[in-house]
């Protein structure tokens, strides 16, 4: 089965290859599940034609590690043939340091390479792939693949053996050649939760690292992105906090366990012990309140909250715009207390989000999620109103940034 995602406004089909790999990576996602299997030519190019059918313009080819599959040029030229207008693989790069191997790739119609490299250094890098000579091999592919004309990008996930260095192990790949990075946070799943107390570390108390590696990208006209990265710890860098409309892929990819789950009185099997480690912890628990709800005579949300944000946004960008509105007329729901003056605090109230229809649908309930999510700064927690306060949207952070939240 293939997913959905958007780049940019092009809506991209991601198709697993294989399951294998060959690599074994402490924190592999699939690691738990992996069932060691390539499936048959038949499905597989099913799945690529899935798709085209749903009107995607590009595929991402993974895996496992899909390069090793037998079949691998043989499915980019597929892709190109039934109309794919760009492919992408995601990979280790063990296989293109063959640099035959990479041409006869890219003469198939590959059109971008993203490699996944967590170190600069041998040690910590085949530490973390646990396998040997996948260092130089990887580094190989990735050199080979920087001298071609193609499209290169790297992916790396954060995690307690890289985290020191991650600021050197970004500028040692800037120096290399890459020009596009996605930093990634570590996710309580597959061999990761295995090897989580050799992976797992603090990212509030990593904070200042993450938003320096960052800034060396921007310094050096790298494009990055941050994927689930805690948007509260991007205060320094708040343009980089994920767009949130990425949780709809992330729930879109499970919704058939999440569905089933839900219908035998259960969730993932995640829930509840991994939680606490999860970036999608506030929306699964959102979506398991809101099943519970749902069949149940709920309060609605209220549509004049969106009149007195939308006036909010006012007084957002302009403070002196709150003298020509009437707000003792008004009453405030779910704004910072800080950004409001000392007299009108008393009219502020607190409101949970509620799930709006009566029947649950899962969709739509993450679509609300992602619609009405907050997030407040690391600096809120020495503010007086901390308990009771939600911050601001997430939308908003990214826009303009916490600077306007001051902790009293
Ligand atoms: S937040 Fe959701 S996905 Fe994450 S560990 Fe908990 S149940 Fe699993
Ligand atoms: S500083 Fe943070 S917790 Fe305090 S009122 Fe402002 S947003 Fe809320």
């Amino acid at each position: 089965m293939g997913c959905y995602t958007y780049k940019m406004n092009d809506k991209t089909h991601w198709v697993a290859i294989t399951s294998f790999c060959n690599n074994n990576c402490l924190f592999c996602l699939d690691g738990k599940h992996k069932s060691n299997i390539f499936l048959s030519d038949f499905q597989i190019k099913k799945n690529i034609l899935e798709g085209i059918n749903n009107n995607c313009s590009r595929i991402v080819l993974s895996g496992g590690e899909a390069s090793i599959s037998p079949n691998f040029k043989e499915y980019i030229k597929y892709s190109k043939l039934v109309g794919y207008k760009h492919i992408q693989t995601i990979t280790n790069g063990r296989m293109f340091s063959n640099e035959l191997f990479l041409d006869e790739c890219i003469c198939a119609g590959l059109d971008e390479i993203t490699f996944s490299i967590h170190s600069h250094r041998k040690d910590i890098f085949e530490q973390i792939t646990n396998s040997t000579m996948s260092y130089k091999q990887t580094y190989k592919g990735l050199i080979n693949a920087l001298s071609k004309k193609i499209i290169v990008s790297c992916d790396i996930v954060l995690n307690k053996l890289n985290i020191d260095e991650i600021d050197k192990t970004i500028a040692f790949l800037i120096k290399i050649g890459l020009r596009e990075f996605d930093i990634m946070q570590l996710m309580p799943f597959g061999s990761a939760w295995k090897n989580w107390d050799m992976l797992y570390y603090d990212i509030e108390k990593k904070k200042d690292k993450i938003n320096s590696a960052i800034a060396l990208c921007k310094n050096n006209n790298v494009v990055v992105f941050t994927n689930k990265i805690p948007y509260n710890i991007l205060d320094n860098n708040y343009d980089q906090i994920q767009n949130p409309q990425k949780l709809y892929d992330e729930i879109r990819g499970r919704s058939e366990q999440i569905i089933e789950r839900l219908n035998s009185d259960s969730f993932l099997e995640c829930y509840p012990k991994r939680c606490k480690y999860c970036f999608l912890k506030d929306l699964c628990q959102f979506i398991i309140d809101s099943f519970k709800k749902c069949n149940k005579e709920e309060k609605k949300l209220n549509t004049k909250d969106t009149i007195i944000f939308s006036k909010m946004d006012n007084y957002y960008h302009n403070k002196s715009k709150i003298k020509i509105i009437d707000y003792y007329n008004l009453k405030f729901k779910n704004i910072p207390f800080c950004i409001m003056p000392k007299h009108l605090r008393e009219k502020i109230s607190f409101e949970d989000l509620t799930y709006d229809k009566k029947n649950f649908d899962l969709m739509y309930c993450t679509q609300i999620f992602i619609n009405h999510i907050k997030v407040k700064p690391i600096k809120c927690k020495d503010c007086f109103y901390n308990y009771k306060c939600k911050g601001i949207s997430v939308l908003k952070a990214k826009k303009s940034g916490f600077n306007q939240l001051k902790p009293e």
